[in-house]
């Protein structure tokens, strides 16, 4: 039975659903979207698809689209009295576009001292999102609105598939400005710093910056850090400057943005891709 179906049957039958829009958003419901959902007083039970979703805030749940989410979503909870508040979101579908890259030493064969560095780093990448995932209470950042983190020209958008030489890669994940090395990286929201590490392989110097609720940006290919591990950093403060460090064609800020969910049991968290330019807009 598709949840349609349940929902139509939940009518039939007599069970009280709530009609028109229980829930109160905030953000695009589309791919690479961040929306912002209050609930209505004492409210609980927030789900998605039938899957909890835990509080950002009493009341606020963050939302995530992945770039290939399809809707539509259906969002429900149990009002103060028991009653089951529901509704079904369409997304708007968006389309993304290939981008053709120089080979950069992209290979189907890496050589095994490559792979094993390569395992080293993405380690400790998962270890700081672990963090972030586990330790939702520790920055209010996510409640803020976003600014750019270095003016420049865009030079690479969310969700493009790449093809570096002959060889298909994963899609870009984030927003690519480019200036002049050593322009300021700024912080677009308060945070908390859970890696500045590098160069990594691919990532070059990077920072990973933790928003709370789950809410990480990341910063890449900078040619300095300015910030440490565990220190906490309000909107507009330096966090390195530009470069062009690890797998890049010139200086430029990679800029990405994701939600975290933790794991289940001792998996690593899930990581949902966000659009860092659709979050910009928020708010106009
Ligand atoms: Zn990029």
């Amino acid at each position: 039975m598709s949840r349609r179906q349940a929902l139509l049957l939940l009518l039939a039958c007599g069970a009280p659903v709530a009609a028109g829009p229980p829930f109160r958003t905030a953000g695009p419901f589309t791919p690479g979207g961040l929306v912002t959902v209050t609930l209505p007083p004492g409210a609980r039970d927030f789900r998605v698809d039938d899957v909890p979703v835990p509080e950002a805030a009493p009341g606020i749940i963050l939302l995530g689209f992945g770039r290939d989410a399809t809707g539509p979503v259906r969002l429900s909870a149990r009002a103060a009295d028991g009653t089951l508040l529901a509704t079904e979101v369409a997304l708007a579908p968006r389309r993304f576009r290939i981008q053709r890259l120089p080979a950069l030493g992209v290979t189907d064969t890496p050589a095994p001292e490559w792979v094993a560095r390569r395992e080293t780093e993405i380690g400790r990448t998962l270890a700081a999102k672990r963090e972030a995932a586990a330790r939702t209470g520790d920055s209010s950042g996510w409640r803020e609105r976003f600014r750019i983190p270095v003016s420049g020209r865009i030079t690479g958008v969310y969700g493009a598939q790449r093809i570096y030489g002959t060889l298909a890669r994963s899609p870009h994940w984030g927003l690519d400005i480019a200036a002049p090395t050593g322009t300021p990286v700024r912080a677009p929201a308060s945070g908390v710093v859970r890696l500045a590490d590098g160069p990594f392989l691919v990532e070059g110097n990077l920072v990973l910056l933790d928003h709370g609720a789950g809410l990480v940006s990341v910063y890449i290919h900078l040619d300095r850090i300015r910030v440490k591990p565990g220190e906490a950093v309000k909107a507009g403060d330096v966090l390195g400057t530009v470069g062009t460090t690890g797998r890049s064609t010139g200086p430029h800020l990679h800029w990405g943005l994701s939600l975290l969910r933790p794991g289940v049991g001792q998996g690593p968290p899930i990581e949902i891709r966000l659009d860092p330019a659709l979050h910009l807009a928020r708010g106009g």
